[in-house]
């Protein structure tokens, strides 16, 4: 068996250490190769970090999310970063959308291959992205789905991309927020008095909402909830101290981010459902 290599490809800076900080750390712990490939800078995010002026701030934020990035994968032990080079889209219905240069105006093949090359330098058996709806609607969030299942898929076709040596990953898994789970933080949301970010519109579920039938993959992350919550902290203009998602772990203690999911999407190894490893088949 060659040399364990796990490929998580994601949107913006954060988006790593929210959904699977722990995945990260826990696999880098245990020797695997891991790489992180991060589509955008996400310089038209939210400045929430106090110590900044958001007006001062804003034209470099690019640069500070990407220094962000880096304390959070330094602390996560990830063996590489990758920036895909676009620029962030902007959320869903914004002009900016159209701009030519965001990276939902990306032309697919060229995108397609470009991390294709990281494919076939890194050799993952195991990627990790989004699902068909980007977690939550975000444009850079839906392209990111749709390049990493292209990139999945392709990276053996050394005729239609060309360079480098053909490889195929082994299992492809989406990141994953069960409907049980969400019902667990709508109580405790309501139990401490926090801000629903959950609910629209009343009662509706949030657009993130994944089926629990759905979801394949469950780790728990315990031993690395240190790690994680320290790379989320690591994006100060994005989580501040006083943000949501470090008061739903005030509110809820360790099981507010000890556990992360995914639904496994394609594998072409034999693995048990449910499974707690994401490379259970493959050692
Ligand atoms: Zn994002």
């Amino acid at each position: 068996m060659s040399e364990l290599s796990l490929l998580a490809v994601h949107a913006h800076p954060d988006d790593e250490s929210i959904t699977m900080g722990g995945t990260l750390a826990r696999y880098s712990a245990e020797g695997v190769r891991t790489t992180l490939v991060t589509a955008t800078r996400g310089e038209v995010g939210e400045i929430l970090d106090k110590e900044l002026d958001p007006k001062e701030a804003a034209p470099r934020l690019a640069s500070i999310r990407e220094q962000e990035l880096r304390s959070a994968v330094k602390i996560l032990g990830v063996s590489e970063l990758v920036f895909l080079g676009y620029e962030d889209s902007g959320m869903a219905g914004l002009p900016r959308n159209r701009d030519k240069q965001v990276f939902w105006q990306a032309d697919e093949d060229e995108a397609v291959g470009r991390l294709i090359e990281v494919v076939r330098r890194v050799r993952p058996q195991v990627m990790t992205t989004y699902n068909e709806v980007g977690g939550y609607g975000h444009p850079d969030h839906i392209n990111t789905h749709r390049i990493a299942v292209g990139a999945f898929y392709s990276a053996h076709d050394t005729k239609r991309f060309p360079g480098g040596e053909s490889w195929r990953p082994s299992k492809l898994y989406y990141s994953a927020f069960p409907r049980s789970v969400i019902a667990e933080f709508g109580e405790a949301i309501k139990r401490a008095g926090l801000a629903d970010r959950f609910s629209r519109d009343g009662d509706e579920e949030p657009p993130f909402a994944v089926a629990d039938d759905r979801v394949t993959t469950r780790l728990d992350i315990s031993p690395y909830l240190d790690k994680k919550l320290a790379a989320m902290r690591a994006h100060r203009t994005q989580i501040p101290e006083d943000s949501w998602f470090i008061e739903i772990y005030k509110a809820m203690g360790p099981t507010a981010w000890n556990r992360e999911y995914y639904e496994r999407a394609r594998s072409s190894v034999e693995a048990p459902t449910p499974e707690d490893d994401l490379f259970a088949g493959l050692r």
